[in-house]
């Protein structure tokens, strides 16, 4: 594992972007400073009557092209540098695809796992109480993330508008539909990573049908690219969760076994109960368990990590079979395996275009709720369509131009949006 923290990783992409570009020490210093970190601390009272505390974080990393955007995650591991990088991926991100917004994050160091329904919402409305003057929908708009959900949206938009005392439904995104949320949000970042995988599939005249693919997290990036690659024809022969993974080389039906992970309450215990495995049922159903670490170096064509960042690092990278990487995960590869995987010539798709298929539909959410006036799935996929495919077709055509990889490739296209935007402020 890198010993680098996320958001030194970030620095040390935009120092190489910053090379290519030559930038001053002033422009390169703006885009390594969050504009603003918000450090609060939340106070509940806990089912057992005791006050429990939790750290919460926003950080409002750039607005140059917009207002902030970015989701709040609800982790154990939550701190100050990963929200930092994710915030400032956030600001790459959406000038990636080129929507109006800026970037910014938030977290709050807990384990939702061990907390009740009612203590992740008190949680929820504290983080909002806490961050309160700081964020709204011409300010700062907050979204979903790792462990939190379009419910705990609702009620985050429920506590802005009581505190705010009016109707605020573009505060946040990635709310249910009964509150304003938009059709196709739910599958939005794997529809979007499916629409760049399969131009890119298309420009190296490959054809989907057999390709293997081994998805790491089984959540609403993993789950939802495992259903739509299974239904075009793609073979799903791995996938995990934060227990462990299952690899079938024949091939698995994710949504068969996102009920049985529903049913038994982990990807693991579908075949296992403790350290005990159901032997005839794993040779019955052409299944071997595996750790995320193995799933990782698998055989398969695609790789897609779909769970936390930094999982592919130098001490991995180099046994990594895929040909290609869909990074749905934010910040899944470090900047030392970007170097191995460049060298084996596998190619990866980067965060900051794989996975843009989120913030863009939540930027289409935030338009409607604004406009009030709501589109129907198709036209959200078809803007989603065109929005992705125009982002990987600047990439791929700039890589290849500059002979770089498509992730530095990114940077350097956006880092001259964003300043672009910056000197029209007179920022720069
Ligand atoms: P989620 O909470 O719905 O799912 C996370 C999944 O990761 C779960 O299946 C969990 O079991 C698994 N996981 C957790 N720890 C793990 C570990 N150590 N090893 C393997 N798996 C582990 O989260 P999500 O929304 O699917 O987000 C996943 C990733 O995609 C994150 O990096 C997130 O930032 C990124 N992302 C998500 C969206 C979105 O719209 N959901 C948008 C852009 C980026």
């Amino acid at each position: 594992m890198s010993q680098k923290n996320p958001f030194q990783n970030y620095l040390e992409i935009l120092e190489n972007a910053s090379k290519i570009l030559g930038l001053s020490s002033k422009e390169l210093k703006i885009l390594q400073t969050p504009n603003r970190i918000l450090e609060k601390e939340i106070s509940i009272i806990g089912d057992d009557t005791h006050e429990k505390k939790f750290k919460a974080y926003r950080v409002q990393f750039s607005n140059a092209r917009g207002p902030y955007k970015g989701g709040i995650r609800f982790h154990p591991e939550a701190d100050i540098e990963e929200v930092k990088a994710l915030a400032a991926l956030m600001s790459i991100k959406c000038a990636v695809v080129n929507i109006p917004l800026g970037g910014g994050k938030g977290g709050v160091q807990c384990n939702p796992k061990i907390l009740s329904d009612r203590e992740i919402s008190e949680i929820s409305r504290g983080w909002v109480r806490a961050m309160a003057d700081f964020v709204g929908p011409e300010k700062d708009i907050p979204a979903p993330d790792v462990y939190t959900n379009p419910e705990i949206m609702g009620i985050m938009m429920d506590e802005f508008e009581k505190i705010h005392g009016k109707s605020a439904p573009g505060f946040i995104t990635g709310k249910p539909l009964a509150l304003g949320g938009s059709l196709g949000r739910g599958t939005a970042t794997a529809q979007g990573g499916v629409y760049v995988l399969e131009e890119l599939i298309k420009i190296q005249n490959g054809t989907p049908e057999g390709m293997k693919v081994a998805i790491q997290g089984f959540g609403n990036a993993g789950l939802h690219v495992a259903n739509i690659l299974h239904s075009l024809g793609y073979k799903i022969v791995g996938v995990s969760d934060s227990h462990g993974a299952l690899y079938a080389p024949n091939g698995l039906d994710p949504q068969q076994i996102a009920t049985q992970k529903h049913e038994k309450g982990g990807l693991h215990h579908i075949y296992c109960e403790g350290n005990i495995c159901d032997a005839k049922k794993l040779m019955a159903d052409g299944v071997q368990i595996m750790t995320n670490e193995e799933l990782l170096e698998c055989e398969c064509d695609i790789l897609i990590p779909a769970a936390l960042d930094r999982q592919i690092h130098e001490g991995n990278a180099g046994n990594i079979k895929a040909k290609i990487i869909l990074e749905l995960a934010n910040g899944p590869t470090t900047p030392e395996a970007d170097v191995i995987l460049e060298e084996k010539g596998i190619l990866v798709i980067p965060d900051v275009l794989a996975n843009a298929g989120g913030v863009t539909v939540s930027y289409f959410e935030w338009v409607q709720n604004l406009a009030n006036y709501y589109w129907t799935e198709e036209e959200v996929k078809e803007k989603l369509k065109k929005i992705m495919l125009s982002a990987f077709h600047d990439i791929v055509e700039f890589a290849q131009i500059q002979k770089i990889s498509y992730r530095k490739a990114a940077f350097v296209l956006v880092v001259r949006r964003i300043l672009e935007a910056l000197k029209f402020r007179g920022r720069v």
